[in-house]
């Protein structure tokens, strides 16, 4: 065995393992399993019955095994004998294709046989609401204009502190903290890095967060639009593309210093945003985040429409400076290895077919939008997306096995919520 985790957890007073993987809705899921038995375990992994959690499959399928990844293995900083690590999944002897985790990984593998690798940093906004989730948990937070508000931050430093300081003793070089621009929102940035790294991250800071939270008597919560007067939750990533050292956006003499293939990949994001949307924003409340009226803050600060501009925070894809760009669309539903990769297969179709992004569109989108003839509109729910992923031949072939796996629990999901009868009908069509 290529790593002794018994060995492991000796030297680091590890007690148990999290054997933990992330389902097609990105819950995560995991064996508690004590350092005693963990070398046979990781050899072997964990059995699952994978019906039991969303994936694609039936009772009567073979046992799903979980193999950890030890290049993962983080020790729960709220909790050090407890050591998490991903896994990949596998049946009856293969891996199964469906698993985001390994869905990411085949595009990247995609990726670097062409010789790119992506790298990105995500910006996973949330709220700290009061333990029950229905309200924010600072009575005092009540600012029109909250962002970056100072007391507020620091009334709520214990919980911070404590999960930034967990990120700079597992070396994620986090960089900032503060009040976002809804009332009881926060943002916490590390560096980026490769896209797998990347998501392993964004997963588990998101148990991170939450647990962090639960231990100061909080709640934590990533839902895009949990306060329809608030606004959401997004998760920014921040994209470049790489060969070994060699950043392949950056171009000096391209437009706002990006290069020719930066912008063929914008143009695939372009070009495949509204199927995109169904992994990006892949909840019935991501859509009441997006294509949102004005927050009480003067600006929901997502977008609307599939389009691009400079260092403007109004459209779909913002190019702050040379070498990179921001993609605004996802939330926080987005599941951390989808979200990587359907940005890296939108891309790669945008460089193969060498897709042009069309127009930069440098105008507030918000008040001027309407100028603009022919800007394409974003989807308006989530049924609307899933169609789009469904017809979506470039998607469809890159993403392969998956994509109808996703569709199909998706769909499902999208009926039980058109099955449940909502007070506004009540209110709109009692007296029809
Ligand atoms: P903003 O709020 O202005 O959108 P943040 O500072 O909150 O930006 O987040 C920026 C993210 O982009 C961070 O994760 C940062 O590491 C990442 N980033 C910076 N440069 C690059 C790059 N060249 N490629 C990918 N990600 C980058
Ligand atoms: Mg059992
Ligand atoms: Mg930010
Ligand atoms: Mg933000
Ligand atoms: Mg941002």
């Amino acid at each position: 065995m290529a790593v002794d985790l018994g060995k492991t957890a000796k030297e680091r007073k590890i007690k148990y393992f999290l054997i933990s993987y992330t389902d097609l809705f990105g819950t995560q899921r995991a064996k508690l399993v004590p350092a005693a038995a963990i070398n046979e375990m990781a050899k072997a992994g964990a059995g699952f019955a994978g019906f039991a959690t969303w994936l694609d499959m039936t009772p009567a399928d073979s046992d799903m095994f979980a193999v950890p990844d030890p290049d993962t293995l983080i020790q729960l900083p709220w909790k050090p004998e407890v050591g998490w690590m991903a896994a990949d999944l596998f049946m009856d002897g293969k891996i199964v294709e469906q698993a985001p985790r390994t869905v990411l990984k085949r595009q990247t593998e995609k990726a670097k046989k062409l010789g790119y690798e992506l790298k990105t940093g995500v910006e996973c906004e949330f709220f700290l609401t009061a333990a029950d989730g229905t309200t924010i948990s600072d009575g005092a937070d009540k600012q029109e204009k909250p962002c970056y508000d100072q007391s507020a931050l620091m009334r709520r430093y214990d919980v911070i502190s404590e999960i930034c300081d967990a990120m700079l003793a597992l070396g994620w070089k986090p960089y900032q903290n503060d009040h976002e621009d809804a009332n009881g929102q926060f943002e916490m940035n590390w560096n980026y890095d490769h896209a797998l790294i990347t998501a392993d991250r964004h997963a588990f800071f998101k148990f991170l967060v939450k647990s962090v939270a639960e231990k100061h008597g909080l709640r934590a919560t990533f839902m895009p639009k949990p306060f329809s007067n608030l606004t959401g939750n997004g998760c920014h990533a921040h994209v470049s593309l790489w060969r070994g050292k060699t950043n392949l956006f950056e171009d000096a003499k391209g437009d706002l210093g990006v290069s020719k293939l930066g912008y063929n990949f914008i143009g695939g994001l372009i070009h495949n945003a509204e199927a995109l949307c169904a992994l990006t924003n892949p909840t019935v409340n991501s859509y009441k985040r997006i294509n949102a009226p004005r927050t009480t803050s003067g600006a929901t600060w997502s977008p609307n429409t599939i389009t691009y501009a400079g260092n403007n925070r109004t459209h779909m894809i913002r190019i702050p400076e040379g070498g990179r760009f921001e993609f605004r669309l996802a939330d926080g539903a987005a599941n951390p290895y989808l979200l990587q990769a359907g940005l890296l297969a939108a891309g790669l179709d945008g460089i193969t077919n060498k897709r042009d992004p069309g127009k930069r569109l440098d105008i507030n989108m918000y008040t001027e939008g309407h100028t603009v003839k022919g800007a394409k509109k974003l989807p308006l729910n989530l049924l609307d997306a899933l169609r789009a992923l469904e017809s979506s031949k470039v998607l469809g072939a890159a993403l392969g096995d998956f994509v109808p796996s996703y569709l199909k629990l998706k769909s499902d999901e999208w009926n039980a919520y058109a099955r449940h009868l909502t007070e506004w009908e009540r209110e709109t069509t009692l007296d029809c």
